[in-house]
């Protein structure tokens, strides 16, 4: 057996896991970190994507060597509702981020990371992987995703499949279409999601807000190759294929808790209750990360932290619960055509998790969006 001795030890080299690497070698490139990951690289398989206004300016410093791609706009589109906005969105993809992972570890001597390397326990001390051998560490953090999420109580699920299609022809596309609705509200509030990327690329998700865990693969390729000719597409190849099905909760959980192994990521809560989004909190979890490294991270600055996302999980998580509660599947997207009309700065913090109370009262405020069923929310005991 053997042990080696790290200032941070962060199993899960996925978004928060990487993230937390690069915080802290970026801050303190003398640093002891071990990232342990049991996939063949850092991050898996995804395309993560935010808006501009989600990060302050350390936020934006730690991601821009991340960034695989970045528009000004972006569009939605309701049966009765089209409307560009003004707020920039980026993405990053996981190639892009295991290159930026893996060049920060090749230039930190002192710092491992270990990939196909599974873990099989956690204390606050250490690591023990597979095989026997633990690392221990000052600071031991479970980033083990959504897979190991433990809410208690799962309301629904926000399930999509996404492809990347190279195509015969240019797409035509300036900017992303974050939420195209016009199409059969089957599952639940479903829509199509397009990333452009270049000329003749294009990432395509079909997106459910659903009761129901189950993802139909096949039907969904379907769908998606559906909905690239309906739009005139000619896909000449896939290039990658991403799936996604995380826990949407019905009730806060509270505030993040303090105590180690330091749960982050989506293991820690740390993510949109609604839009299933957790780039913005993990950036927040992972500079505060590298600002305490060698101290206890849990200081007034923390508390802060989990307070604030609490209050806003909270107001997020009675939003899951009129949506689910209150709207039979197929009246869903009603609630998000209306909720498309705020003024930009609104829906900018919604997805920011940084709503204030004026932003909370247009939300929630006004005349119903249409489909309300004041009988369905008592059956389910819709309560704020
Ligand atoms: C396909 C997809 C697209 C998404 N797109 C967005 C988006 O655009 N914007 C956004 O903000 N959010 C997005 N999300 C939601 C969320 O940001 C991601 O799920 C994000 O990756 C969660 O980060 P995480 O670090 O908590 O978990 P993960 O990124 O899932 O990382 C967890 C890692 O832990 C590893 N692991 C688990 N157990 C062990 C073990 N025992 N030993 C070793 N390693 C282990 C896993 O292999 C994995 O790599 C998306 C989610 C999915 C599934």
């Amino acid at each position: 057996m053997t042990t080696r001795n790290f200032d941070i030890a962060v199993l899960g080299g996925g978004l928060q896991g990487g993230l937390t690497a690069l915080a802290v070698l970026g801050r303190h490139p003398g640093a002891r970190v071990a990232l342990v990951e049991a996939g063949p690289r850092p991050g898996g398989n995804h395309t993560w994507c935010f808006h501009a206004g989600d990060l302050g300016d350390d936020g934006m410093a730690l991601v821009a060597p991340l960034v695989a791609e970045r528009w000004d706009r972006y569009d939605v589109c309701f049966p009765n509702r089209a409307r560009t906005l003004g707020t920039a969105y980026a993405a990053i993809t996981s190639d892009r981020f295991a290159d930026a992972v893996e060049s920060r570890f090749a230039a930190s001597p002192g710092s491992a990371l270990l990939t196909r390397t599974q873990a099989v326990g956690l204390d606050a001390g250490s690591i023990e992987l597979e095989g026997g051998r633990r690392i221990h560490a000052d600071l031991v953090v479970d980033a083990r995703g959504p897979e190991r999420f433990e809410s208690g109580e799962r309301l629904a699920y926000q399930k999509f499949l996404g492809l990347e299609l190279e195509l015969r022809a240019p797409h035509g596309l300036t900017h992303p279409v974050l939420m195209d609705a016009r199409v059969p509200q089957t599952d639940g509030f479903r829509f199509f999601y397009l990333l452009p990327f270049g000329e003749r690329r294009v990432l395509i998700e079909d997106t459910y807000y659903s009761d129901s865990p189950r993802l139909d693969v096949a039907g969904l390729r379907r769908e998606v190759f559906a909905h690239a000719a309906a739009r005139g597409f000619q896909p000449e190849r896939v290039v990658r294929e991403e799936t996604g099905v995380l826990p949407i909760p019905a009730r806060s959980m509270g505030e993040p808790r303090s105590e180690l192994p330091l749960p982050a990521g989506y293991r820690g809560g740390w993510f949109h209750p609604t839009t299933g989004y957790s780039l913005p909190p993990a950036v927040r979890v992972a500079l505060h990360l590298g600002r305490t490294l060698g101290q206890s991270p849990f200081g007034p600055e923390w508390a802060r932290l989990c307070s604030e996302h609490a209050r806003q999980q909270r107001f997020f998580a009675f939003l899951n619960r009129v949506l689910f509660g209150a709207f039979r599947p197929e009246d869903r997207w009603h609630v998000l055509e209306r909720f498309y009309g705020l003024p930009e700065a609104t829906v900018a913090r919604f997805y920011a998790m940084s709503t204030t109370a004026t932003d909370r009262a247009r939300i929630l405020c006004g005349r119903p969006p249409r489909g309300l069923s004041v009988r369905l929310a008592l059956e389910n005991g819709v309560t704020a």
